[in-house]
């Protein structure tokens, strides 16, 4: 885009010229100093990739021929004078022409700065400040920058350019003898941090490691005579040929782990690596690696760092790469990525889009590559991938369809499954009733022993699903693969979690389990946020007297409300659990026989009592309705009332009777204790008292 610049030229001697730049904003200065507030400190970047690409157009005039001068040690050297207050960048590139200052400073490069602003003054500075500004960032943290710069072009004199911070400049005749350039800023008072060696070489540091040409601060230091002195040697910033600029075929596993641990230095080793090396529809290198967790500090630091021709750009990848990958380290360097736009915009570019596929694709290439090739090697590493993936296949539907098949399922045994491999070993003695494959899994393999052990002595395998991720993945996975369910081990009695046959005959009838499970009742503790249902189930005599579940449903919700989206509701509900009672087992039979040994004439007389009432209730509620309502009267009305009173109250007196049967028998809360005790859920005083009956028991 080009600007109408009316230069004003105020004076014009035969050496000097004054002029003015730009009226589009009267005076741009201010305004570049308050904007990008945050990022000031882009400033040196800017000024050393124009350095570089100084030296680097220098190199492409040399090759095609236009320049026949020895090119020399081209290099990039930066110097902070500390007491005349400035910083110097310089370069032995191709220089400029006053001409070319002229137009390249006074006219393209400010027209640039100026657009760059008028575009995106109204945005948070958060969000934009990558690139554009340019040159003119100097005016960041400078009250008056030079450029003296000599043209490679012969017979060209060196040239110097001042300008103040005001739209007035000038250019005259200087002395350089060699080529190049160098800028050289006047830092104002409230930027003097930028006058502080260590700041700057953190700087260069972060945006210079990895420019494609030396860029040199300082001196090598030694230790001598108690402290560290320069030595005459010059100090080289940057690795001007960082690995992802290589070709895959020049490196070696080692390579890649080196050049890691360059970029992460605090590192652990990672597990794999993806070269990334794209030319066409957009261009884009990178090494991407899967690294190995220690804890969740670590993924936060060691972020994937976004290169634009080996110039560091920023580590907030968000919006280029998918979201799971944002979890990886690495570098990725691409020309293409817009980069002084908001992140919204980010993702809904076209080539942003495609970027970010390719990369997905790239990922799953190279893991199902090791997967093939190397399955040892993937089993021993998968427990650390395991996040990544499971992450990938629950986020993005491309890399489900392709991980599907390497992703990985780990038994209690110890062995590694794929989906289809772990299908088959389950086939056979795993599908219910109702041709479903059920999957058994436990999230803990200590606390859910028992279950397990149970669930193994049936033939079942048992899964180890105790990942973060883990049960929204076999949400997905039961939504994609239809016939397929997971269960926990403990969400039901074994019986049940794979139902193949009907049920066993019960050896109590339904009245008497009705009986005993308001005695077993009675001796359940609730909380606010735990509760009980007692259910009756008839299960082999052999198995446990009683036992805890969780039903699936509820617990995997509440685990996923965890993460937030949408399960929120679930979080806030109690924890449910059913206390499940085996009628078939001898002291749960014995138990019912004592009881109406002591209790059964009273609970005969009681359930006649009950009967009774309710048939003189149902026949009262027959007359009521053959009348019409107002024809009913208030003694009739009464007397109904009455009636259900009566069988409240009687139902009640054989709650008072089942209850008081449960605690004078210490089985039924000794028995409730030891299916408490099996899950881990019995602490505190109820502990203590467990311990205590037990020993009265003995
Ligand atoms: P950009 O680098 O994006 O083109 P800048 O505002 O940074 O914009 O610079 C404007 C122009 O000034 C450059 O394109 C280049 O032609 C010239 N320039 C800046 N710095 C140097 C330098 N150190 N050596 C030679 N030319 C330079």
């Amino acid at each position: 885009m080009h600007f109408d610049i009316k230069r004003q030229i105020i004076q014009n001697f035969n050496n000097m010229e004054k002029g003015k730049i730009g009226v589009t904003t009267e005076n741009i200065f201010p305004i570049i100093k308050k904007f990008l507030y945050s990022d000031h400190e882009i400033f040196l970047r800017e000024l050393v990739s124009n350095a570089v690409d100084a030296t680097q157009k220098l190199k492409t005039l040399s090759s095609a021929g236009d320049f026949k001068g020895e090119l020399g040690d081209l290099n990039v050297k930066i110097t902070v004078d500390p007491k005349k207050k400035t910083i110097t960048v310089s370069d032995n590139g191709i220089g400029m022409t006053g001409e070319e200052i002229d137009k390249f400073l006074n006219q393209i490069a400010f027209s640039s700065a100026n657009e760059f602003l008028d575009k995106y003054k109204d945005q948070a500075a958060a969000m934009i400040g990558h690139f554009g500004l340019g040159f003119y960032s100097a005016f960041m943290v400078s009250e008056k920058v030079e450029v003296i710069s000599r043209s490679w072009r012969e017979n060209e004199p060196a040239v110097k350019w001042t300008c103040d911070g005001s739209p007035e400049y000038s250019i005259e005749e200087s002395s350089r003898s060699e080529r190049g350039t160098d800028v050289i800023l006047y830092i104002e008072k409230e930027s003097k941090e930028f006058l502080d060696e260590s700041r700057i070489e953190g700087l260069l540091k972060k945006y210079c490691s990895f420019l494609p040409v030396p860029v040199i601060f300082g001196h090598i230091k030694e230790w001598k005579d108690g402290k560290y002195v320069d030595t005459d040697e010059q100090k080289t910033i940057n690795n001007t040929k960082p690995a992802w600029t290589k070709k895959p075929s020049e490196l070696k596993d080692e390579d890649y782990n080196a050049f890691y641990h360059e970029l992460y230095p605090m590192g652990e080793d990672p597990l794999f690596y993806i070269h990334l090396n794209v030319d066409y529809p957009f261009k884009l290198t990178g090494i991407l690696y899967f690294p190995k967790i220690r804890n969740n500090f670590e993924i936060q630091k060691n972020k994937i760092q976004l290169y634009c021709n080996q110039v560091f750009v920023t580590d907030s990848v968000e919006g280029i790469v998918p979201d799971f990958l944002t979890l990886l380290h690495g570098v990725i360097d691409s020309p293409d990525i817009p980069l002084n736009v908001s992140r919204s915009y980010l993702q809904s570019d076209s080539n942003v889009k495609k970027i970010s596929s390719h990369i997905t694709k790239k990922v799953s290439d190279r893991l199902s590559d090791i997967f093939k090739k190397e399955r040892e090697n993937f089993e021993s590493k998968w427990d650390d991938l395991k996040l990544f993936i499971e992450y990938g296949m629950i986020t993005e539907e491309k890399f489900y369809e392709k991980a599907i098949k390497f992703s990985l399922f780990k038994s209690t045994t110890g062995k590694y499954f794929t989906q289809d491999e772990y299908s088959e070993l389950i086939k056979a003695n795993q599908t219910d009733k109702d041709n479903n494959l059920i999957h058994l899994y436990s999230t803990d393999t200590v606390a859910q022993h028992t279950y397990i052990e149970k669930a193994v002595a049936r033939g079942y395998d048992v899964l180890v699903l105790d990942g973060q991720l883990d049960a929204h993945l076999i949400n997905a996975l039961e939504s994609k693969a239809t016939g397929s369910r997971y269960v926990r081990v403990d969400s039901d009695v074994i019986d049940n979690l794979i139902k193949k046959e009907e049920q066993k005959e019960s050896k109590l009838t339904a009245a008497q389990t009705s009986d005993l499970t308001t005695a077993f009742r009675s001796q359940v503790t609730e909380s606010d946020k735990t509760k009980f249902q007692v259910v009756f189930e008839s299960l082999a005599d052999d198995d446990l007297p009683v036992l805890i579940t969780q039903s699936e449903f509820m617990r995997r919700m509440k685990e996923m409300s965890q993460f937030g989206g949408g399960y929120t509701f679930y979080g806030d509900l109690p924890d449910s659990f059913n206390l499940v009672v085996n009628s078939n087992h001898p002291i749960v039979v014995s138990l019912s026989e004592t009881l109406y040994q002591e209790h059964g004439e009273e609970l005969k007389k009681n359930n006649s009592g009950i009967e009774k009432t309710q048939m003189e209730i149902e026949f009262m509620e027959k007359e009521h309705s053959s009348k019409k309502p107002e024809e009913v009267t208030t003694v009739e009305k009464d007397d109904l009332e009455k009636l259900k009173q009566d069988k409240v109250a009687l139902e009640e007196k054989r709650k008072v009777i089942l209850s008081g049967f449960a605690s004078e028998h210490p089985a039924v809360k000794q028995l409730i204790d030891l299916a408490m005790l099996a899950n881990n859920m019995l602490k505190g005083e109820a502990l203590s008292s467990f311990v205590k009956r037990s020993i009265s028991l003995l």
